[in-house]
Parts: structure tokens; C-alpha cells; sequence
């Protein structure tokens, strides 16, 4: 892609359209669609909303796929919803399992598609990295993703599906009368996957509702981190519609260099950037935001860069953590990672100004599993365009 290429946000819209008698998944609705299908399918309205909580918690809270072990709902309504409906996740393709016990999924979504999930195990919590889009339409040139053509959003189903695969694996829904388990598996969500999230506004936030709701999965807001690259007018919503924490990849201090590292840059610079980031943490009643910084030898690692970079920040007040991330690589990347004693030199002036500066610990490298090195085989095997919409049963 040339360097002056637009910026686009042109991706295949989904979901697929349901073929004639074909049934409707109800993971990834929200409460309302949900109480609408159902409506559709004859439920009374009076009742709807009854059903709705109880199909909810089933799904969500207990992980039940199928309608049968619904055992609070009558026998013929549980025949009418295995009739009309199916509770389906993303099917796991294959999971590799890193010697530092990160989990890298690959899932399969409608389509053929593939893309992956990364489960990371810590002492006191457990990270689930998710993908939000097949691909991504932006070109960040350190980032492997970035070089994968193939966009479409994905679902909020494929969304969640993500977290829910992720439980089954780990064994972690909850036993009907056994004592609750305070101490989760999977207990974080960052949108750190593949995919620019803020590009897939709908799916992501209604997706995400579902994590945080009381009655499903139960995840706070705050263990949840979505991670854009700048998509300046979105910030705001996902304050108000998702009120998660964000995380910015930042990666260059001037304008010229972040130009070329993230091109979204060009359309949004680092001034309108920190301007929509200073209003976040007020809007969205949460705490820092987590500047990213990818550590790349020569090219944004330099002393000055970081002096620029704490500046920008002192400019306009913004609670910040920084975490500087090692550049991973990846076949073919025009960057080599920055020595340790310079991304150690670098971390010190940021602590000296007074900011939390982490050095984030590289895991699954050995699995292509870390920051940046996701990409699918569905890319791999290079389909076009038309083969999916024909698949997705888009075609004409
Ligand atoms: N599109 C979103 C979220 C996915 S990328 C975004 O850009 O924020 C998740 C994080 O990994 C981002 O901070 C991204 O800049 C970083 N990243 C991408 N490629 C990387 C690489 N090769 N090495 C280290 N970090 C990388
Ligand atoms: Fe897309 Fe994020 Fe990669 Fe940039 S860093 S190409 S926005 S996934």
C-alpha cells in the first residue's frame, strides 16, 4: 500500500445473511435483540423478558450450549428454542501451548475465516487477548496484522464466542451448588487481537456488555482494556457506551515518525489524539490510560523521544501509565527491537517524570504468539475477496 493511501475503514459488512430455514445463533445478541427473536418465535410478550434472563444465565453465567439442560423452562419451550435457534462459539481450529503456559488459539468463524486468541496466565490473574476484525484495514508498519489484506469485522457472537471458547478450555464455568471461586482463570479481557476495534464500534461494545453483565460472565469494566490506534471521534463513545479502560498505541513522539509507524496519524494527529485522551479518564470514570510503546532500534527510541513523549502528556494532564513493549519480530519486519539497555535507559527518564513506565514481558514468542505476531492461515492461503462474499453468501 502506497504511503499517501487513504485511510479506510472499508470492510466486509457482516453478519452473513441466514439462508432460508436456517437457525439464528443467540450468543452475541444483547438483552433486546434477544427478547425480539424471541418475541418472533412466539414467546409472549408478557413473558419475554423472563425468558430472556433465563436463556441469559444459561448461556452466559452456567456456559450451556444446548437448550435441553435448560431445566427451569418448560419441555415444549425448550423444543420450540432447539427448533428455531443454536448457541454457537467459534470452533477451535488448533491451540498451541507456549513454554511459559501462554495459550494461543486459533478459531475458525463463518466464513472459513481464522483468527486468534491469546490466553495469558499471571500469578494473580489470567489475560484473554481477543481479536475484534479479521485483519485489519490499517497498515501500522511494525505490525504483522497490519500486512494481512483480508478484513471483515467480526460478530459481537465471534466476540464473546472468544472468551467463551476460552473458558470451556480452561474449565472454568461454574458448577450448579459449588462453592464460588473467587479466584478466576480468566479474569481480564484486553482487545489486543487482531483488528483496529474502534473500526468495529457496534459489535465490540455490545459484545463487551456482555462480559460485564451482572448476570453472565461478570467481568468488571475495569479488567477490561481495549487497545486502539487512535480512532480519534470513537474515544468518546467508548467512554460513554463501554466505559472500559483504553490502552493508545502510541509508538512515536513527533508527528513525522508516527506518521509512518501508524498511519491513522495522518488522519487524526498526536494533538487531536491526546486532546480526546485527556477527556477519557473524567467521561468513562476510570483511572490512567496506558500509553504503548513499541520499542524500535533508531527509530523512536532515542532520549529526546522520551523527554517528547512525557511532554505531550505534562501538555495535556493526562493520567498515563506507559508501557513500553519490545519490538516482536516477525517474517519480513522492516524493525529490529531496541537493545534492553536502551528500552531500560528509556524506561528511566519516564519513572524519573514521575509515570509508571513497565517493561512488558514478551510471552508466547516461541509460539508467534506475542503483541503483533498474529496473523491467520486464512490469510495464508490468500483467498479473494470474492470466494468469501460468495462463501458469506453475499455474492449476487
Ligand atoms: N489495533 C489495536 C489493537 C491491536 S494491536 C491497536 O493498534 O491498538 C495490540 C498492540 O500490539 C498495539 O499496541 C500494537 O501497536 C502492538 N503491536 C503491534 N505489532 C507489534 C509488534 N510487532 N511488536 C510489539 N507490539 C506490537
Ligand atoms: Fe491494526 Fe493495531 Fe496492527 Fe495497527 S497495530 S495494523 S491498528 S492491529
Amino acid at each position: 500500500m502506497p504511503a499517501d493511501a487513504p485511510i479506510t475503514q472499508d470492510v466486509m459488512t457482516i453478519p452473513r445473511k441466514l439462508p432460508e430455514g436456517e437457525k439464528k445463533n443467540l450468543v452475541g445478541l444483547t438483552r433486546a435483540q434477544m427478547r425480539d427473536v424471541l418475541i418472533e418465535a412466539g414467546t409472549k410478550e408478557k413473558q419475554a423478558k423472563m425468558r430472556v434472563g433465563q436463556i441469559w444465565q444459561w448461556i452466559y453465567q452456567w456456559g450451556v450450549r444446548d437448550f435441553d439442560s435448560m431445566t427451569n423452562l418448560a419441555k415444549p419451550y425448550r423444543a420450540m428454542l432447539a427448533e428455531k435457534f443454536v448457541i454457537e462459539i467459534p470452533e477451535v481450529v488448533s491451540k498451541q501451548v507456549s513454554e511459559d503456559g501462554t495459550r494461543k488459539y486459533l478459531v475458525r468463524i463463518a466464513g472459513g475465516h481464522e483468527v486468534e486468541v491469546v490466553y495469558i496466565p499471571e500469578e494473580d490473574r489470567g489475560t484473554l487477548c481477543i481479536s475484534s476484525q479479521v485483519g485489519c484495514t490499517l497498515t501500522c508498519s511494525f505490525c504483522h496484522t497490519g500486512t494481512q489484506k483480508l478484513v471483515r469485522n467480526l460478530t459481537a457472537g465471534e466476540i464473546i464466542g472468544q472468551v467463551m471458547m476460552a473458558r470451556d478450555d480452561l474449565g472454568e464455568w461454574p458448577v450448579p451448588g459449588a462453592p464460588k471461586d473467587e479466584t478466576r482463570l480468566l479474569s481480564n479481557i484486553v482487545l489486543m487481537g487482531m483488528g483496529e476495534p474502534l473500526y468495529n464500534f457496534d459489535n465490540v461494545r455490545d459484545a463487551m456488555k456482555i462480559a460485564m453483565d451482572p448476570e453472565g460472565i461478570q467481568l468488571s469494566r475495569r479488567r477490561i482494556t481495549l487497545s486502539t490506534s487512535g480512532v480519534v471521534p470513537e474515544i468518546a463513545r467508548t467512554a460513554e457506551e463501554i466505559g472500559c479502560l483504553l490502552a493508545i498505541s502510541f509508538h512515536a513522539t513527533t508527528n513525522e515518525t508516527r506518521d509512518v509507524l501508524v498511519p491513522i496519524n495522518k488522519r487524526w494527529n498526536i494533538d487531536e489524539l491526546l486532546e480526546a485522551l485527556a477527556a477519557y479518564p473524567k467521561a468513562s470514570n476510570s483511572e490512567r490510560i496506558t500509553f504503548e510503546y513499541v520499542m524500535l532500534a533508531g527509530v523512536n527510541d532515542s532520549d529526546e523521544d522520551a523527554h517528547r513523549l512525557i511532554d505531550h502528556i505534562k501538555r495535556f494532564n493526562i493520567p498515563a501509565k506507559i508501557n513500553l513493549i519490545p519490538f516482536n519480530e516477525w517474517p519480513g519486519a522492516p524493525y529490529k527491537r531496541s537493545s534492553n539497555n536502551r528500552i531500560r535507559a528509556f524506561a528511566n527518564i519516564i519513572y524519573q517524570a514521575g509515570y509508571a513506565s513497565p517493561i512488558r514481558k514478551t510471552r508466547g514468542e516461541d509460539i508467534m504468539a506475542a503483541c503483533g505476531q498474529l496473523k491467520s492461515a486464512t490469510e495464508r492461503a490468500r483467498k479473494s475477496r470474492k470466494q468469501i462474499e460468495a462463501e458469506a453468501g453475499l455474492g449476487s
